[in-house]
C-alpha cells in the first residue's frame, strides 16, 4: 500500500514551501487509495514550539489537508531508537565517541534511485561519519527520521529538494538496521519570480496570512498543484479534479517560480464558483453588515480575494469620491450622454441582474450607433456609478444599488 509522510518541524509556521510539500504528498495518496500520516519532527526540541505544532494543524486543515494518521510527535518515539542503537552498536555500525554515537560510513561510492530525478550518486568520502545519538541523548533528525519512516511504514518519502544529501545518510541507517528504504522523490524548490529563494521579500509567505488576506484554501492548493505538476489545458480545477489528474510522473523537475499574479487569478476564479451562500458566509468575516442577496452577488464578481471583495462593500454606502482614472473616464466625449442614456432607461424599480444586463446591453448598442465606443460608455457608467474604473460587473451592481440611489448618482 502507498503511504506517505509530510514531516514539518515545528520551528515555524507553514510556509508555501512547506504546504507544496503537503500538498504533492497529500495528492499523491488520495489518487493512489493510499494513506498520509502527518508526522512533527520535532526532535530538535530548543526550537520546537507547542504552539505551532496546533498552528500548522489548524493550516493544514484549512487547506483540506487532511491525514490517515497522526500527528505523530517524533519526540516520543524513544522506544525503537533505543533498540535501533543497540543494533547498530551490536553490529558495529556505530560507535561511540565524546558521548556521542556515530554512524560508520563506508568507504564506498553511495547512491539511490530518485523518482523525481533520476539516479542520485555521491563518491566515496563524500559522506562522513555522522551523529545518530547526541551526548544529550537526543536522536538527530537523520537518524529518526530514517526510523521512524521504517517504523510508520512508509513507502515513499517525497519531500524538498534540500533533503536530498541526507537522504544517503537514512538509507544508510535503514539498511544497517535491515530494513529496506522507502522510495525516494525530491520537489525541486520553488522560487520566488526573480529566481532566487522565496521569502518574505516577495509577499506572503505563511499560508496564514494568504487566509487573513482573502484567499480561498482551493485556490492555494490549485495553484500549489499546477506548480508542482503539469495538467491538462484547464487550469481552474477543484481538489477532487487535483487528486484525479495528479500522477508521479507528471511532477516537475525543474524549480518552480512564484508567480502571485497567477495565485491571484486563480483565486478570483474559486470565488466565482462558489455558490452565493458559500461565498456569502466565507466573506462575512470579512464584512461589517449583513448584505442582502443582490448585494452579494455584485460582490461575488469584484474582486480577486475575499478582502477585494469585501472592499468593494463600501461602493454601497451614499457618498464617495471619484479617483483620478473616473474623472477622466466622466470628462470623456459622449460620457455625459452615456449616463443619460442608462438614466431613461433604468425602470423605477431595481431591475433584476439579467433586466440590468439587458438595459446595458442596449444602452451600449445604442450609443455604439450614435459614435460612441462601448468602452467610453462603460467606463464613464462605472465611474459614476462607483467612483472607480474597475470593480464589480455592472449588471450584478445595478441590481443591488438601490434604484433612487442609482439615479442620484448617474444625475450627479
Ligand atoms: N522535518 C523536515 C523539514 O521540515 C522534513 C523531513 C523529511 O521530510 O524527511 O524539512
Amino acid at each position: 500500500m502507498i503511504r506517505v509522510r509530510f514531516a514539518p518541524s515545528p520551528t515555524g509556521t507553514l510556509h508555501l514551501g512547506a504546504a507544496r510539500t503537503a500538498v504533492v504528498n497529500w495528492l499523491f495518496a488520495r489518487s493512489q487509495d493510499g494513506e498520509l500520516v502527518l508526522r512533527i519532527d520535532d526532535t530538535d526540541v530548543e526550537r520546537s514550539e507547542a504552539g505551532l505544532v496546533k498552528e500548522i494543524i489548524d493550516d493544514l486543515e484549512w487547506l483540506g489537508i487532511d491525514s490517515d494518521s497522526g500527528p505523530v510527535f517524533q519526540s516520543r518515539l524513544y522506544q525503537p531508537y533505543n533498540s535501533a542503537y543497540a543494533k547498530l552498536k551490536g553490529d558495529e555500525a556505530a560507535y561511540e565517541k565524546e558521548g556521542a554515537l556515530w554512524f560508520r560510513v563506508p568507504d564506498e561510492a553511495l547512491s539511490f534511485e530518485d523518482l523525481i530525478r533520476g539516479s542520485i550518486e555521491v563518491p566515496p568520502g563524500a559522506v562522513k561519519d555522522f551523529v545518530v545519538r547526541r551526548s544529550d541523548g537526543s536522536p538527530t533528525y537523520n537518524f529518526a527520521s530514517a526510523v521512524d519512516d521504517v517504523e510508520l511504514n512508509i513507502s515513499h518519502v517525497l519531500r524538498g529538494e534540500d533533503h536530498i544529501s541526507n537522504t544517503h545518510l537514512q538509507i544508510l541507517v535503514i539498511k544497517a538496521l535491515g530494513k529496506d528504504p522507502p522510495t525516494y522523490g525530491h520537489l525541486p524548490l520553488m522560487l520566488g519570480p526573480d529566481g532566487a529563494k522565496l521569502s518574505k521579500r516577495h509577499g506572503a509567505t505563511s499560508i496564514k496570512e494568504y487566509c487573513d488576506a482573502g484567499f480561498l484554501p482551493e485556490a492555494l492548493v490549485n495553484y500549489l498543484a499546477v506548480v508542482s505538476a503539469s495538467y491538462g489545458e484547464e487550469e481552474v480545477v477543484a481538489p477532487r479534479g487535483l487528486i484525479e489528474g495528479f500522477s508521479l510522473d507528471r511532477v516537475h523537475s525543474s524549480a518552480a517560480r512564484f508567480d502571485s499574479d497567477k495565485l491571484r487569478w486563480l483565486n478570483g476564479q474559486h470565488i466565482r464558483l462558489l455558490t452565493l451562500e458559500d461565498f456569502g458566509e466565507r466573506l462575512s468575516v470579512f464584512l461589517d453588515h449583513d448584505p442582502n442577496k443582490a448585494e452579494l452577488e455584485a460582490l461575488q464578481t469584484s474582486g480577486a480575494t475575499l478582502v477585494e471583495c469585501a472592499q468593494v462593500a463600501s461602493l454601497f454606502k451614499q457618498d464617495f469620491e471619484l479617483d483620478g482614472e473616473a474623472r477622466k473616464a466622466l470628462d470623456a466625449e459622449g460620457a455625459t450622454r452615456a449616463l443619460a442614456a442608462l438614466a431613461s432607461k433604468l425602470p423605477a424599480s431595481n431591475p433584476s441582474p439579467e433586466e440590468a444586463k439587458k438595459i446595458l446591453s442596449e444602452v451600449r448598442k445604442g450609443l455604439k450607433a450614435d459614435g460612441i465606443a462601448p468602452k467610453t460608455s462603460m467606463k464613464a457608467i462605472r465611474a459614476a456609478l462607483t467612483g472607480c474604473t474597475s470593480g464589480p460587473e455592472l449588471h450584478y451592481f445595478l441590481a443591488a444599488l438601490d434604484s433612487a440611489e442609482v439615479q442620484r448618482r448617474l444625475a450627479r
